[in-house]
């Protein structure tokens, strides 16, 4: 595995150790996926070792390595599909809820046994519930120092090998509870707790040695110390987590492009066709070019989003950015490294099928590809708004064009409906299809939001002005035609590029 230069000592150290561990596992890996049987002993050994504590500060138990650290063990058990998804989903997936909602007995509780290799499951997902995770529809009803669950969940990995779940129920229906997402409450459900049964195992492509099934919850009874924050967090507490969860598996994915690399080009080097190796066909090199550009690539996305959240800066639109980069290169990429080995690659002896596979999976598990891309967008419009901003411009004094200027603007004190027509035209002539923002008026006055719209609403009435509304109120306006012709004659919006025919301007 190569190193990153920010990784410390300690994390280099830390992935030599575990890349041994799972090139030294790895067969218990594929044997279980023949067997379809989950690889205990191979958890048994990680738990014991620490690993799965990664992630975990190490007054809790763990080793501390940080998010840079989850991801180097990620990456490092990527070779293995099954158990690297549930070490990422279930394992370091659940962490960062009970880190930042839990209580510190909770703490205490909890993730030490994490840091040991106890299995976990993360339970969002319902029938009738899907991306649209608010809509939850799983019940807490509370009773005393109790609440009582019931409901179904599905997709689920680890059904019934987890001992521990992380629950998400619905507390309230209240409409304005709803609106603010604060009918959610988050729940820790421990293996044996009555009510709690594994309703079916479900067959999906990929992770052939892990268990994906449907709980179902009668009447479970969970204590009030089990609860993760207060009620009515557990939005809060499931989003949380995404972001860090979704790190991991970008860092994962990055681990199967590099299991496609290291089967391609091998394989290709001893496959002989038309008498010489297939590695040596230029279409071949072009496509295991474009694995190693994308490793590359998928790798620096990981682990450079890992030592910003190590940072403590916000990785929304990182982690959902390295989320939807590997999953979709590792779907194209399986697909190509497929046609390069050809027939040998669809059969189960070689890892490509499980990775195409998984690769597909995981382009909707842990949140689907447009769920991050609009999580991209959101979070985008909000924290770079300053780099959105639409450029003043004016028209050049000599050229006669608009062109785009970078000095500041002396606003205005006063304000009448005049003035603010004029603004509008002249914007016609620099953008003539486009609306003008209230913080584009806001550039040329000082105007306080309901002078704005008093004078705007006024001007509209005139038939003068066009405006956009949605839900905040006025947020768009430009001049009518009316407005244009009450702000200036059609001479002075005239304007023809000096190569036109005089006898042309008609
Ligand atoms: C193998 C596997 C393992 C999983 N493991 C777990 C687990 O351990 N725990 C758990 O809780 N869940 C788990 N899930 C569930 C997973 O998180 C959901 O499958 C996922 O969130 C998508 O929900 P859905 O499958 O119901 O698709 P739907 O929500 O029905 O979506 C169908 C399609 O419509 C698109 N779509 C939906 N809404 C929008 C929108 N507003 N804008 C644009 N596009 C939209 C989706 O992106 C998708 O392409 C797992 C799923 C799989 C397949």
């Amino acid at each position: 595995m190569e190193y990153y230069p920010w990784w410390t000592e300690e994390q280099k150290k830390f992935a030599d150790e575990i890349n041994i561990f799972v090139k030294e596992a790895f067969t218990e890996d594929i044997k279980t996926r023949w067997t379809r049987q989950f690889p205990w002993e191979m958890f048994k050994k990680a738990g014991e070792r620490g690993y799965t504590g990664v992630g975990i500060p190490k007054e809790y138990g763990g080793l501390g390595l940080g998010a840079t650290g989850a991801c180097i063990a990620a990456e490092a058990f990527g070779r293995m599909p099954g158990p690297g998804r549930v070490f990422v989903g279930n394992m370091l997936g659940g962490l960062r809820q009970i880190i930042e909602f839990g209580t510190e007995e909770q703490k205490k509780r909890f993730l030490p046994r994490i840091a040991k290799g106890e299995l976990g499951a993360i339970v969002i997902t319902e029938p009738f519930a899907g991306t649209d995770a608010a809509g939850i529809e799983t019940k807490a009803k509370k009773d005393g120092d109790v609440y009582i669950l019931n409901g179904k969940k599905r997709y689920i990995v680890s059904a019934g090998l987890a001992v521990r779940h992380m629950v998400y129920a619905r507390t309230s229906n209240d409409p304005e509870d709803i609106r603010n997402y604060r009918h959610l409450t988050a729940f820790i459900v421990e293996k044996g707790t009555p009510g709690l049964s594994v309703e079916k195992i479900n067959e999906v492509i990929g992770f052939k040695n892990i268990q994906n099934g449907v709980l179902n919850f009668d009447n479970v009874v969970v204590p009030i110390e089990n609860r993760i924050g207060q009620e009515g967090d557990g939005w809060r507490v499931m989003t949380a987590g995404l972001n860090f969860e979704r790190t991991l598996i970008s860092a994962l994915v990055s681990g199967w492009i590099g299991e496609l690399l290291r089967n391609t080009v091998p394989y290709t080097q001893r496959r002989v066709q038309f008498g010489r190796p297939t590695i040596d066909i230029p279409t071949n090199q072009l496509k295991i070019a474009d694995l190693i550009i994308k490793f590359k690539i998928a790798r620096l996305m990981a682990y450079y989003t890992a030592y910003l959240w190590d940072l403590g800066v916000d990785i929304t639109i990182e982690s959902n950015a390295a989320k939807v980069f590997n999953c979709e290169s590792a779907m194209e990429l399986s697909i190509d490294a497929i046609q390069v080995v050809g027939g040998d690659a669809v059969t189960p002896f070689y890892p490509f099928e499980e990775i195409m596979n998984v690769a597909k999976v995981e382009n909707i598990a842990g949140g689907t590809m447009e769920a991050c891309r609009l999580v991209i967008f959101r979070a985008a419009l909000r924290q770079m708004a300053e780099e959105f901003k639409m450029q003043r411009r004016v028209i050049d004094p000599v050229l006669g064009v608009p062109i785009p200027v970078s000095d500041k603007m002396e606003k205005k004190d006063e304000i009448n409906e005049e003035e603010l027509l004029a603004v509008l035209a002249e914007d016609y002539r620099v953008n003539p299809g486009l609306f003008m923002s209230r913080s584009d008026i806001k550039e040329f006055f000082h105007v306080d939001d309901v002078t704005l719209d008093e004078l705007l609403i006024s001007l509209e009435n005139k038939g003068l002005v066009k405006l956009y509304r949605s839900k905040k109120g006025i947020e768009l306006a430009k001049a009518t035609y009316e407005g244009l012709n009450k702000a200036h004659p059609l001479e002075y919006y005239r304007w023809f590029p000096s190569w036109v025919d005089e006898s042309r301007k008609f």
